[in-house]
């Protein structure tokens, strides 16, 4: 079974593929069958666009201004040559810059949750 890693967060995923070798041929014929792949995880392969409610996922680089699990607004995407930074108003009124891997898209409370609890936590680990 290959093992996909998310090149902007780092997070392991178990892909379920039907045949192996078919699969890396069709899907990844520059890789070895049982290679690594690189590929976005589930939070990270979402497009952030300005005014989407975001949540904080890793808040190691702001010295407890901003923890974990807090929720922002984002005002800005700045985006050149390929690469993008997201300014994000956060609830006590701030911006700050964010990188991808550091936040994800809100689950609306109406959105069907396809993801277990579980999941949840192995995947915002
Ligand atoms: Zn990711």
């Amino acid at each position: 079974m290959p093992y996909a890693m998310c090149n902007l967060c780092g997070t392991l995923t178990h892909l379920s593929v039907g045949d192996v070798h078919d699969w890396y041929e069709t899907n990844h014929p520059d890789l070895e069958t049982g290679d690594i792949v690189p590929h976005p995880c589930y939070f990270c392969g979402v497009d952030l666009s300005t005014g989407m409610t975001v949540v904080v996922r890793t808040a190691e680089r702001f010295n407890g201004d901003i923890k974990k699990g807090d929720e922002g607004s984002i005002k800005r995407v700045i985006t050149s040559n390929g690469f993008s930074l997201f300014e994000v108003t956060m609830a006590n009124g701030k911006s700050y810059f964010f990188v991808r891997s550091e936040i994800r898209k809100a689950v609306q409370a109406t959105a069907r949750c396809v993801v277990s609890k579980n999941e949840m936590a192995e995947r915002s680990a």
